[in-house]
């Protein structure tokens, strides 16, 4: 089935023919036409099958086809609820792009910046609303926000919203949404806690799941190589070196490890971003921006920060410290070969992290192909590394420098935040 046939108004396939997309992809061609009808829809898919287009094309389409004026004289008829700033902004993009020719109006709405701005937006009259729980309910229970006209309520990735403590705000909510609405759930993986929300809010739901048994997007080739905890570096060096052009993110445990990475890339000459929870709402936008745009090609992420983003064109997910949950292996190689296009995941497992690629394979039901690097390799790899000659003197000089800072530190530097590097890469 091509989008040409679908009963879509000709503004949504303008829309659609701009966005260059031709086939729905496999979550698109099972939700599409269940929403159309305004069926509720409980889908269990990862990031990267094109589950936005899946419920925003049809939700745009509706509000289109019963549009005759710019005036919302009803407010918002549609909710879309996400687990972050950086996905709200995004799924607000495709709405933004989608809605283009037609009169419908999506705005987005977040935390942690001032809500006077989005208080002033909000009163010119919004159709679609995404927003991370916690402000949405703020606004709503201040009254500045009114849902009692919803006709449909979207969760995306709401196993994440349940990771990061909305469950709270999501419930609290529900008293302000009419009982008679479509409701549409979202979620990459799936366990009793999901479930129970779930069933909580959808009604006699056309379910929908892809690839039950694989929740790893088909288009993503996966490996893993055993390489220590010190010598990685080394490893992504030559994985920049063999891939220069290629866009890479890579993901590690906490913020320090993001900022200690990102040194030893410049020690390299090899330029990265990175983006966690110490950087502000601001500082991250831009430093998705830069990536985006292909202007640094590494990206340094912690977990949180890179939910739900969608980057076009990351050819690599480099899991630098394997995950320690499981299931945000999904979420990270999620990240690459998203709609058609093809991807690889390269995670780095030291001894220490053996049980945590076990979990994953179990998780993902599949083996992670081992690259095999022989001793003479594995030692030229860490001997060639630019990094390798000076390296002791370096780490000496960082432990020095960390040692003066955290002195310096103790008793009101905490609140200072690091900004992210911008240099150029080789
Ligand atoms: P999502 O899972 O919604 O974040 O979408 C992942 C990526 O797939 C986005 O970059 C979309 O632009 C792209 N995409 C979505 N639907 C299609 C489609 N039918 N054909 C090609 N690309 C698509």
């Amino acid at each position: 089935m091509k989008f040409s046939d679908y009963s879509f108004a000709p503004e949504i396939h303008k829309s659609i023919d701009r966005l260059g997309f031709v086939k729905p992809t496999d979550i698109q061609y099972k939700s599409i036409h269940p929403i159309m009808r305004g069926e509720d829809v409980l889908a269990i898919a990862q990031t990267g099958t094109g589950k936005t287009a899946a419920f925003a094309l049809p939700v745009v389409n509706h509000l289109h086809s019963r549009k005759r004026n710019a005036r919302r004289p009803d407010g918002i008829k549609c909710v879309v609820m996400v687990p972050t700033r950086e996905l709200a902004v995004q799924i607000t993009d495709v709405f933004n792009e989608i809605s283009k020719d037609t009169l419908v109006k999506p705005f987005c709405v977040f935390g942690g910046v001032e809500q006077d701005s989005q208080i002033a937006a909000l009163q010119d009259g919004v159709d679609i609303l995404v927003a991370t729980p916690g402000r949405l309910f703020d606004l709503v229970s201040q009254g500045y926000l009114k849902l009692h006209r919803v006709e449909t309520l979207i969760l995306d990735e709401a196993d994440k919203m349940l990771d990061l403590g909305f469950i709270k705000d999501i419930k609290d909510l529900m008293k302000f949404l009419p009982n008679k609405r479509q409701t549409l759930f979202f979620s990459a993986t799936i366990n009793k806690k999901i479930k129970e929300l779930a069933y909580s809010l959808v009604k006699n739901a056309i379910r929908i799941q892809i690839s039950p048994k694989d929740p790893v997007s088909k288009n993503v080739n996966h490996s893993v190589c055993f390489v220590e905890m010190d010598d990685k570096r080394f490893f992504l060096e030559r994985l920049v070196e063999e891939n220069p052009e290629s866009k890479i993110l890579v993901f590690v445990r906490t913020k320090v490890r993001a900022e200690r990475v990102q040194k030893a890339m410049e020690r390299v000459n090899i330029n990265s971003l990175t983006i966690h929870g110490d950087k502000g709402q601001k500082d991250r936008l831009k430093v998705l921006e830069t990536f985006k745009k292909g202007e640094v090609n590494m990206l340094i992420a912690t977990d949180v920060s890179a939910r739900g983003i969608d980057i076009p064109g990351v050819d690599y997910v480099v899991n630098y410290d394997l995950p320690e949950q499981a299931d945000n292996y999904v979420h990270r190689v999620g990240r690459t070969g998203r709609g058609r296009n093809k991807g690889t995941a390269v995670s780095f497992c030291s001894t220490e992290e053996r049980e945590l690629l076990a979990a994953i394979e179990k998780y993902t039901n599949n083996r992670i192909a081992v690259i095999e690097i022989d001793k003479k390799d594995y030692s030229e790899t860490v001997d060639f590394s630019m990094d390798a000659s000076s390296d002791w003197k370096t780490l000496l000089r960082d432990a020095e420098e960390e040692s003066k800072k955290s002195k310096v530190k103790k008793p009101a530097k905490r609140s200072a935040k690091k900004g992210g590097s911008s240099k150029k890469r080789r």
